[in-house]
Parts: structure tokens; sequence; C-alpha cells
């Protein structure tokens, strides 16, 4: 067998009452024979054996022990088992990419002539995977309004197999019931796939509010430097090892140690940064709400959201992430990003950098102007990852960028 993961033994799993900061920094390690304080990066691709009964022992499962990267990896294995620790999933599998998490997750759990639910409001690229590459393998959708949970109900059909949702989304910041979402798909007989990206595995816990499987881009709030692409799938053993594992093994979308192991050390900081990046994202947002020429703050953190109980039900913490309209429409937002110092305009997000993006422009400029406004996309929609610097330096970029409006 191919197909389970051999990993040799090591330290006990951390303890269950543990807070998640702890977790973050003793969680997954493997530590070699030379006791080494900082996980080790093994930049290997494959492993040697001392003898070959024991290549056919390993090959047959019977000996833990890793293979070859592709199938995992040590340094890989702290970044799944830390990840998982925090998420309090019993089994992750690392990816290449975000994307890479996605495409795992659906394709591993979908087969020709079964159908998908999720809505219309999605990254991008996960929009294109349901509604664009799924029918290319018979697999069918329906797209909703993903804050209706009537919507889902009556998008159900007996072939329904797979919900797919992301909250808070990209860019609107609309936030969807998972427990909600998550009773709908199990009367089904569905599973629920979470795209966690936004909140991050410290504000939202998917698998605790009922969905069945996690997904993030680690590329995001996880690196919080951006330097590293790497995803992860988090889900049941038996999800993750009967449905997942032999399509990410014999596929490849591997992370790379290297990446993997800045991605462990850069957990260790999670809580920090986003702490920090979260703080000063809310006062920021309040700050905003004032400045002329910024007509509307959609931040999950006020309470003026339109989703605000519902964000005290499922949230354990706002956004580092601000969506606004400036004044002005495209021409407004374009003199808006340029009269910017300190902010970067760059489509990523997460980063300890500020970055800004013009969805209608950039991420959602695949859709028609109709589409974009049934999701609420505006032509003066920006949206502001927030990052490190101080909060004074911040705001007054954005009051330079208003001035200019
Ligand atoms: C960035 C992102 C992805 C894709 O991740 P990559 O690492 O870029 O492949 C998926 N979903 C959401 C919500 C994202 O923000």
């Amino acid at each position: 067998m191919l197909d389970s993961k051999a990993s040799p033994p090591g330290p006990p799993a951390p303890d269950a009452d543990l807070h998640p900061e702890t977790r973050l920094v003793h969680g997954g390690i493997l530590r070699s024979q030379y006791g080494e304080t900082a996980e080790a990066l093994f930049l290997t691709q494959g492993f040697v054996y001392d003898r070959a009964e024991t290549a056919e022992a390993r090959f047959k499962n019977e000996d833990p022990g890793y293979q070859y990267t592709r199938y995992g990896n040590p340094t890989i294995s702290m970044f799944e088992d830390r990840l998982a620790a925090l998420e309090g999933a019993e089994a992750c599998r690392a990816t290449a990419t975000g994307m890479a998490a996605v495409h795992g997750a659906i394709v591993g759990l979908v087969k020709a002539g079964d159908h998908v639910v999720a809505p219309r409001a999605m990254f991008g690229s996960c929009r294109w995977i349901i509604e664009e590459m799924l029918p290319r393998f018979g697999v069918t959708s329906t797209l909703v309004d993903g804050t209706d949970l009537d919507q889902w109900r009556r998008a159900v059909r007996p072939q329904t197999t797979l919900f797919f949702l992301e909250t808070p989304c990209n860019p609107t910041l609309e936030v969807i019931d998972i427990a909600g979402v998550a009773e709908i798909a199990h009367a089904a007989g569905a599973l629920l796939v979470v795209d966690n990206v936004f909140a991050s595995p410290l504000y939202q816990r998917p698998l605790a509010l009922g969905a069945d499987v996690v997904v993030y881009s680690a590329t995001k709030h996880i690196d919080g430097q951006g330097r590293c692409m790497g995803g992860a799938i988090l889900a049941s053993k038996v999800l993750i090892e009967e449905r997942i594992q032999l399509f990410l093994r014999m596929t490849g979308p591997s992370m790379s140690p290297f990446n993997a192991w800045v991605l462990l050390k850069s957990l260790e900081l999670l809580p920090l940064r986003v702490g920090r990046q979260t703080e000063t994202a809310g006062k920021l947002a309040d700050a905003m709400t004032a400045i002329p020429g910024i007509q509307k703050v959609i931040y999950p953190g006020r309470a003026d959201h339109p989703q605000a109980a519902l964000i005290a039900r499922q949230m354990s913490g706002p956004s580092t992430l601000i969506a606004f309209e400036v004044a002005g429409g495209k021409a407004g937002a374009f003199r808006f990003q340029n009269a910017l110092k300190l902010i970067g305009i760059s489509n990523n997000l997460g980063d300890a950098k500020s970055l800004i993006t013009h969805p209608p422009t950039t991420t959602h400029s695949r859709f028609t102007p109709a589409e974009r406004a049934a999701l609420g996309i505006t032509d003066g929609m920006l949206r502001l990852s927030v990052g490190l610097e101080h909060v004074d330096d911040l705001l007054a970029d954005v009051q330079r960028a208003a001035a200019a409006l």
C-alpha cells in the first residue's frame, strides 16, 4: 500500500487542553537524533533504507517511515500536524498552493454524475473549478446566494454530494452561516467543504460548526510575509485517508519541504501577527468611516456589518481585511490607489505589508458588470489587506489617498 502516511514515532500529540498559541509552538515536532530546538528542514526527495527488507516492509505499510517526499516528508508532516493541532482536525495534508488544496478536496470527493452546490461569491479560481472545470468531468453545479439558506435547500438534488463555501468571502466580506449550511448538506447526505482563508484558523473553526473539510491557502496569513505558496486540507482521518490522500499522492500537488519549513515556523507567530493586524484593521475601519470620499466601509468587526449577529455567533475575531467604496467609481478607485505611498497595489493578502486591490479590474475582472453587481462588487470598491505597519502611518496614507479623490 502506498496510500497511508508512514511516519516514525514522534513525541506525543500536544495536550488537548493547551491554548492555540502553545500548540502553534509545540505541535507536530519530530525531533531528530540531534535534539535540535528549532524544527529541522529535511530538504530531500527520498529516503534510504537500511536493508531491502525494510524497503519492502515500508511499501507494504508494515514499517513506519518515509518513502518519497511526494508521499510524505518529516518537515511537511510537522507543518501538517501543527496546523491540525490548531484546527482541532484529526488529519491534515499540505499542498503546493491553496488552489491545489481546493482542487484536491473537491476532486477527491466527487465523481461523474455528482452535483455540487456553492455560492456565487467565491474566490475566482474556486468558482472556475466548480463552474468551468467540473462539468468537463460530468459534475454539475448550482450557484446560490450563500447568505440565503433557502437557496441552499432548494438547490439540493438527488445527485448532490458536495457543498462548498468560503466565508467571509472575497472581496465583499459577506458572511455565510456555516452551521446552517452544514445542516442542510448533511440532511441531503452531502459533505461540506469550507475555504477558511479569510477568517484564518484563529477566528473561525468550521469543523466545530459542522463542516467536514477545511481548506487553506497557506500563502496568505499562514505565511504572513509574502514568501511561500502553500495550501492545506484538514478533515477526519477517514476522509483524508480514504478519499483525499491517494489522489494527492498519485497526482503530485505536494508542498516543497522548504516551503513547509518556512510555513511551520510562520505558524509560531500567527497569533501575534494576525492579532496585531486585526487590531489595526479595526481602528482603521472605524477611522475610515469619517473620511470624506469614503462612502461605505465593510468590516466584520463593526456593528454596522449587515451580518453582525451571525459574525458574533460564528467567529471569535473579525478580519485583517477591510472592503470599502470610494466616490467616483473606477476613476475614483484608481486615483485613490495611485495616491498611496505606503500601501502597495497588489492582489495578494495577509502579508506583513498592507496591500490594496481593486477587485472589478483585477480578481473579478472575469465577470460581467451585471455579475459583479449581483455579487455586490461596485466599480468604486477596494479591498485593503492590513499589514503590520503602525496604524497612524496607514491612516495618514489612506487620508492622503482620499484627499486625491
Ligand atoms: C488565495 C486564495 C485561494 C488560493 O490560494 P493560492 O495559494 O493562491 O493558490 C483560495 N481561496 C481564497 C479565499 C484565497 O484568498
